[in-house]
């Protein structure tokens, strides 16, 4: 940071480049060389605004290749005016740079970023990107949103992960306005898991699947990432109100009973009850009919897209004990 003469802080310093307040600032921060010299970079933008107040990052493609949150950054950035925000928001549209030019999913030393945290600078490449963006973004700020898809040919109904045990976390989840907010407990590694370690409240946004832009998942999280910047104070007037937000504490995977082709029989967002029919499962000659059934009332929070399926393959999601939020 760097202080005026009255002691306030005018500008932070980001990897030796200067963000100053009221303006926004567009920064390199160097990862490591690829094997031809060149250097890899994490981008990210720093909108600053002109008086301090809260510091919220978001982030997204943590996983290469789940790409609808970068969209959603960018419509973000789009919105945002410095001149009239109180505090900064710090924008990591890709965070995996390696894995987001492969479209892979992982790191090129098949690590999973997600599970690497907090990272250390000397351990692994994966290690070492986890460290970079705890301590240059992290660690400047007491609230995140990290935005992914499902992976694996999975599509998620737009949907907030987080810790809905702390009141005010389960608040901002509310005002995100996602249709569907699952409390999950952290996992090891994630940044969730470390950010929350440090004090750092933080909103998991999964929607629609890896290498696809879903309009849909791009709508809800734009416009559920600024209503939360105009819930924490950072600005005026950009959020929008969402409709019926439904929350679980619980849910369940319901998986192939045979390998064959899946004929689907629910679709997101859609309630099902006990015992009804998800799908039937077959050859490709359509002999051996296996029926999948839900052992669970609930509601489909994410489903397979990809028709080929293994046994014990996970084909539907189901929320169990859906209540309204709000
Ligand atoms: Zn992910």
């Amino acid at each position: 940071m760097t202080g005026s003469e009255d002691g306030a802080v005018s500008a932070l310093s980001f990897g030796g480049t200067e963000a100053p307040l009221g303006r926004r600032t567009d920064v390199e921060l160097p990862v490591a060389r690829l094997p031809t010299g060149t250097w890899m970079s994490l981008p990210l933008a720093v909108i600053a605004g002109s008086t301090p107040g809260p510091t919220v990052w978001i982030s997204a493609a943590i996983h290469g290749d789940e790409i609808n949150g970068v969209e959603i950054c960018r419509r973000v950035l789009e919105a945002v005016d410095p001149s009239s925000m109180t505090g900064t928001l710090i924008a990591v549209p890709v965070v995996n740079v390696f894995g987001f030019v492969e479209g892979n999913r992982y790191l090129p030393d098949r690590r999973d970023l997600n599970r690497s945290f907090p990272g250390s600078r000397r351990g692994s490449l994966a290690s070492q990107l986890a460290h970079l963006l705890l301590t240059e973004v992290v660690d400047r700020c007491e609230l995140g949103i990290d935005l992914h898809t499902g992976s694996n040919h999975r599509s998620n109904l737009p949907q907030i992960r987080a810790n809905l045990d702390d009141d005010r976390t389960r608040e901002l989840a509310a005002r995100f306005g996602a249709p569907f907010v699952l409390h999950a407990q952290t996992r090891d590694g994630s940044l969730r898991a470390a950010a929350t370690k440090r004090g750092v409240r933080v909103l998991l946004y999964e929607a629609g699947e890896a290498e696809r832009f879903d309009d849909d998942a791009i709508v809800v999280g734009a416009r559920g990432v600024l209503s939360v910047l105009d819930e924490v104070g950072l600005t005026q007037g950009l959020g929008s109100s969402a409709g019926r937000v439904i929350e679980a504490r619980r849910s369940r995977w319901l998986r192939s009973p045979r390998g064959g082709i899946l004929r689907l029989g629910v679709d997101l967002g859609q309630t099902v009850e006990r015992h009804q029919t998800i799908g039937i499962v077959s050859d490709a000659l359509g002999v051996g009919e296996s029926v999948m059934r839900s052992p669970v009332p609930g509601l489909v929070i994410s489903a397979i897209r990809h028709p080929l399926v293994g046994r014990g393959d996970a084909v539907v999601h189901v929320a169990e004990d859906p209540q309204a939020l709000r």
